[in-house]
């Protein structure tokens, strides 16, 4: 006889709308569910298996369960919570963007991109297994962003929500499905999308803890890169984590006064705040850490902030990326010429700075991280600002 279900699997989310996702159960979460419904445990491993070895695509594809069970399933759970509604591909190929429909009518988008030369990554790091090149699918994990940084598409819109666990991991599975069927694997996953992952946190790691499972699709820890706009006790609880996850912080300037203009956040977490919490995860995991620098023309380009910016990162293991500024419509502002962009650089270099200036890929279907917006379906403005402030965390 099936024991009674539970009524709500353990996973469900009240505060969000969006329907019980098996990609949003954590295994312990499915295990409770399979023995709920009267299944041996046995049964949560061959979903997993399903789920994450095989990227099934309907719970009917799972042959090795019953079918009375599958059924049973079905009824309580669902597998897919994401509809593609639009994909574009970049000139070049390097990039495909899809937009992807919220079963609450919401939007985000989840881009898919490939690096001939690993270095050219969001992460900047190369290692042994790279092979031919990589595949980086870069996440949303909240629709829209409450930060409000003035040069961002996604801050433009405000939140309208967070984007629940197995949203997230669905976006990941999607891109590693399309990359199986031409053969190849997903090397790397980025939380660069739409949205501030830290202020999320609770899916953001209920996702990490998803990818790196063993059994599922295993992917390395150091394989993850998170980007924080600079949320100070989720950089923190990063540092102690269960498993080391890579850390980007999206800077933009050495000073205060400059990066409030830029970055709302700033005025919660100023720079005496986020600088000795990047030190402490760096203390505790031994990580380089990524700094992302937008430049920006006539703002934050300069060769004395250049200089500024290695005052500030001295006695860290640094690595800057510089991304010209993609311009969003309605502003104003421009991105730094190819000269004034050489010329940074060249402070950092010589200042000892490791420092990588990133090519525009896919900015001509706006696929660039953190610059996603859809155009199909502009967002009703949420909840807006930093002001949040010290609640995100
Ligand atoms: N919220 C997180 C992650 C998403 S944004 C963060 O801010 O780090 C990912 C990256 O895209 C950030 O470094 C962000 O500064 C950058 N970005 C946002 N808007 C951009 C734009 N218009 N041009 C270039 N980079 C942009
Ligand atoms: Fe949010 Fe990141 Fe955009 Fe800032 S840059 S508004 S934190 S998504």
């Amino acid at each position: 006889m099936i024991a009674a279900a539970p009524a709500r699997p353990p996973c469900y989310d009240t505060a969000v709308t969006a329907p019980i996702s098996l990609y949003g159960l954590s295994r312990t979460e499915l295990e409770t569910l399979v023995t709920g419904l009267g299944e041996p445990r046995y049964r949560s491993d061959q979903i997993w298996h399903w789920l994450y070895r095989q990227l099934c695509t309907d719970i009917d594809e799972m042959r090795n369960l019953p079918l009375g069970f599958r059924d049973r399933l079905r009824q309580l759970v669902r597998l897919h919570t994401l509809a593609e509604t639009a994909s574009t591909v970049s000139r070049d190929g390097a990039a495909t963007k899809t937009l992807f429909r919220l079963a609450d009518g919401r939007f985000v988008e989840t881009v898919l991109m490939h690096y001939v030369d690993p270095a050219d990554s969001p992460d900047g790091e190369r290692d042994s297994r790279d092979g031919a090149g990589r595949h980086t699918v870069c996440l949303s994990t909240q629709a829209g962003c409450a930060m409000g940084c003035v040069f961002c598409a996604t801050g433009q819109m405000g939140l309208e929500r967070d984007l629940t666990a197995g949203e997230c991991v669905e976006q990941v599975v999607h891109s590693a499905r399309s990359l199986a069927r031409e053969g190849s694997r997903l090397s790397n996953v980025v939380f660069m999308g739409m949205g501030e992952p830290l202020a999320n946190w609770k899916a953001t790691w209920a996702t990490v803890e998803t990818l790196v499972d063993r059994d599922g699709l295993a992917m390395g820890s150091r394989r993850l890169t998170i980007s924080t706009v600079g949320v100070v006790p989720g950089i923190r609880r990063l540092a102690e984590a269960r498993h080391t996850v890579r850390l980007a912080v999206s800077l933009h300037a050495p000073n205060d006064s400059l990066r409030s203009r830029l970055v709302p956040l700033n005025d919660v977490y100023p720079l005496d705040e986020l600088m000795p919490a990047c030190r402490y995860y760096q203390r505790r995991r031994g990580r380089r850490i990524t700094f992302e620098y937008v430049l920006i023309d006539g703002v934050n380009d300069s060769d004395a902030l250049a200089r500024d910016l290695v005052r500030l990162l001295r006695g860290l293991t640094a690595h800057v990326n510089l991304i010209p500024l993609n311009p969003t419509e309605g502003s104003s502002m421009r991105p730094s010429s190819y000269d004034r962009l050489v010329a940074f650089e060249g402070v950092l270099e010589r200042g000892g700075v490791p420092v990588t200036a990133r090519v525009r890929r896919g900015v001509e279907i706006d696929a660039g991280c953190g610059q996603l917006r859809t155009r199909v379906a502009p967002g009703q403005v949420g909840r807006t600002l930093a002001a949040r402030g010290r609640e995100v965390a």
